[in-house]
């Protein structure tokens, strides 16, 4: 490619705040065929926020005060919706030890020489824990029928709870996947949440193909499958775990509220969070490659 049209693309897209980091990744825009969107803070604001909790540990605050203790130690934004929750509680949250974390399933720790394990239902699945009480799942339906997600906690190895996170779809998402669908792109969305939240937020932005429940290496292995299957691909996301996604990617692009990870692995990164950013790109890389050729 010419240096100068090159340069003149990249003052181009830093006024949009797009960020190019890797020139080739320009030309490859233009061949993109395929857009694997990421949900959460992606196509979601990422900023979620506790809806509610179903306790089967005394008071909601005596579970939160528990999880709180766990997620101060997490990188994920469930965790900073927990922790805020619980200072606006005014609890007093106690010191965690021996934290670890499974990515795209949940975290765990000990506290006050509990083992408290917070997670997604397979999480608990995989731990033999995951037996909801009716009740919960009258709480599980009502707040995954609204969109909302839900993870479950077990205090030493017993099921006791669930909390509920929601994450409303930004509008540049809505405005975004019309505007890449209607220039003939087909666009995915790939999700570490469950269906229903997916599902929801595939209703409000107008994506039908969707795959839920997926593991960061699941992502990978999807994006390597369109590959294969002749497809050029673009891949949106913002987490620490999809950073092996954006690396596989033609072209990935991560959004700029994400983590230091993300942000390394991506080609692009759109300074403000908003997906409408690649689109512009698009639009930016196409207009430069004519003029080079
Ligand atoms: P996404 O693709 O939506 O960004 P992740 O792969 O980050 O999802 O996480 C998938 C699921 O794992 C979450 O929806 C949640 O249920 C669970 N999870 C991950 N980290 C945590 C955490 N710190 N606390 C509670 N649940 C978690
Ligand atoms: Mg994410």
């Amino acid at each position: 490619a010419a240096p100068i049209s090159l340069v003149l693309a990249s003052g181009k897209l830093a006024r949009r705040g797009i960020v190019l980091k890797d020139a080739g990744a320009l030309e490859r825009l233009t061949q993109i065929d395929t857009i694997v969107l990421d949900k959460t803070g992606t196509l979601t604001e990422g900023h979620p926020s506790l809806t509610g909790i179903s306790s089967g540990y005394g008071s909601p605050n005596r579970l939160l005060r528990l999880v709180a203790a766990v997620e101060e130690h997490a990188q994920h934004p469930f965790a900073s919706a927990v922790c805020a929750a619980a200072k606006r509680a005014g609890l007093v949250v106690p010191e965690a030890k021996a934290f670890q974390t499974y990515l795209g399933k949940g975290v765990e720790a000990t506290v006050e020489g509990m083992r408290i394990e917070v997670g997604n239902a397979r999480f608990g699945s995989e731990r033999g824990w995951w037996q909801p009480t009716p009740e919960v799942n009258r709480f599980v339906t009502n707040k995954e029928m609204a969109g909302e997600t839900v993870v479950y906690v077990a205090i030493n190895g017993e099921f006791s709870g669930a909390l509920a996170f929601a994450d409303p779809v930004k509008r540049s998402s809505v405005e975004a996947v019309q505007a890449l669908q209607s220039e003939g792109i087909a666009v995915w969305m790939a999700t570490g949440d469950h269906w229903a939240a997916a599902n929801s937020a595939g209703l409000k932005t107008g994506i039908g193909s969707i795959h839920a429940s997926m593991l960061p290496e699941q992502k990978v292995n999807f994006i390597k499958k369109l590959q294969q299957e002749g497809h050029i691909v673009g891949m949106v996301g913002d987490g620490f775990n999809d950073a092996p996604a954006l690396a596989m990617a033609d072209v990935g692009v991560a959004m700029g509220n994400g983590t230091e990870a993300a942000l390394d692995a991506g080609h692009l990164t759109l300074i403000r969070p908003r997906l409408t950013g690649i689109h512009e790109a698009l639009i930016i890389s196409r207009l430069t490659v004519t003029n080079i050729r």
